[in-house]
């Protein structure tokens, strides 16, 4: 019988589907992280939870997911096509990738948020079904029944793309146990994840500060912000909807998130942030793509592909007429730090969500709080103006802020000059 690690277990759920008996089930522990539970009253020691656990198997039988040999390949991408681009997360490679697969007869699995924001991976067999998968959601999602469903459509014949965390693509590798020359697996570059009890604290702690409620929320808005992150929420209040567009550095969950205060366990010693993938192909933000690759056309966001096997490349090369594409290598990509480490759990973390369960969001959210004239100008920007306008201001300060740099270079080069005389 699996034995749970709760500091290393990703809840993928590999286990929860596999079992024969349903002796497994998920709980939700204080913080509201999925976890598996066995109920000993229903197991029958047949073993198959051990088998199809990436974490118990990792040492002695590594992941079947990438064939041996296949030397990665690391590309800077982004879709040619403008309305693909700015809905999307980065440059808009998996919408593509979804598009073509369905357009092909397939399906796509994918996260999207329902109706009260509750993270969830489903099937989409339409494009507009495709168009709520876009962008990046923190929060893990919910994966009851779909390996199952993957399964079944892939012994029907059926063309599948599946796209999800590295651990949840793990976890599906192992349910399936074998490889399917038609199911192209899609891992996102991973920075950890927060629970669905966070973030909904955080809506919650939002729609008081609004004092409305909260209809869509993305944590991309490339209108206001191109290619540098951003939330973009639509709340309503009395018959009227507002937008609010912050910038990522502004936002508390962004902020708390990427210092690892509100992350699963297991993501501050993830497995699967390494070079090595679990998946086909892996999607995440090429980070510093002016300096990576100066000539790329960078506006509106571009992503990172890693191709892992001849299956995600052949992918890939049919979407060729449909991108920008430039071969990058392994030293440029890993400016993403995803891909070599993962993110670092803070040591207040326990306290921070105990205060989010405890107390409130705000508290917990108060030593994120940004201080400053000018960062509380740009939030009451956001607030009053259009997002055109948040972007053409944001325009304006990058560039403002670029020239202020090359003439303090300047004035310090002409200062050691004069020292050097
Ligand atoms: S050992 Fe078999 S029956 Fe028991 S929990 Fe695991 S899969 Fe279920
Ligand atoms: S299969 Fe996934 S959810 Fe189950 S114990 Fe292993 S890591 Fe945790
Ligand atoms: S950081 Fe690792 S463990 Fe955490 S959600 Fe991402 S892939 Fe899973």
């Amino acid at each position: 019988m699996l034995k749970i690690d709760h500091k290393h277990c990703t809840g993928c759920g590999a286990c929860v589907e596999a079992c024969p008996q349903l002796a497994v089930v998920k709980i939700r522990d204080r913080y509201k992280f999925i976890y598996p539970s066995i109920d000993p009253q229903r197991c029958i020691g047949c073993g198959r939870c051990d088998e199809v656990c990436p974490l118990c198997r990792q040492t002695d039988n590594p992941s079947e997911g990438v064939p041996d040999g296949f030397q990665p390949l690391y590309y800077a991408a982004k879709a040619k096509d403008r309305g693909t681009l700015i809905g999307s997360h980065a440059g808009g490679l998996f919408f593509l990738l979804g598009k073509h697969v369905i357009a092909r007869g397939g399906v796509v699995y994918g996260c999207v948020f329902d109706e009260n924001f509750h993270p969830r991976h489903v099937r989409a067999s339409t494009t507009t079904e495709l168009v709520a998968m876009k962008g990046v959601k923190p929060v893990q999602s919910d994966t009851d029944g779909v390996f199952s469903s993957v399964r079944s459509d892939l012994e029907k014949g059926v063309t599948v793309l599946f796209a999800g965390t590295p651990c949840q693509c793990d976890g599906l590798r192992h349910f399936l146990g074998k490889r399917y020359d038609h199911l192209t697996v899609v891992d996102m570059l991973c920075g950890g994840v927060t629970s669905e009890g966070v973030f909904h604290r955080y809506l919650h702690w939002r729609e008081q500060r609004l004092g409305g409620r909260i209809r869509d929320i993305r944590f991309e808005n490339k209108r206001a912000f191109g290619y540098r992150s951003g939330t973009r929420i639509i709340f309503r209040r009395g018959r009227m909807r507002y937008l609010l567009s912050t910038p990522a550095p502004l936002d508390r969950l962004m902020r708390m998130q990427q210092s690892g205060a509100v992350l699963r366990r297991s993501c501050g010693s993830c497995p699967y942030t390494v070079p090595e993938r679990v998946g086909d192909l892996s999607l995440g933000r090429f980070v510093h793509i002016r300096r990576a690759h100066p000539a790329f056309p960078f506006d509106g966001g571009v992503s990172l592909v890693v191709v892992s096997s001849p299956q995600g490349e052949a992918l890939l090369d049919e979407l060729a007429n449909e991108l920008y594409l430039e071969e990058s290598d392994l030293c440029r990509a890993s400016y993403n730090r995803r891909l070599v480490a993962p993110v670092r759990q803070s040591r207040f973390r326990k306290k921070r969500l105990d205060e989010i369960f405890t107390c409130d969001f705000d508290v917990a959210a108060e030593p994120f709080r940004v201080n400053g004239l000018l960062s509380r100008m740009i939030i009451w920007c956001c607030w009053l103006l259009p997002d055109r306008l948040v972007m053409a201001i944001h325009r304006i300060a990058r560039t403002g802020s670029a020239l202020g740099t090359r003439l303090t270079d300047a004035f310090r080069q002409i200062i050691r000059k004069k020292d050097a005389r």
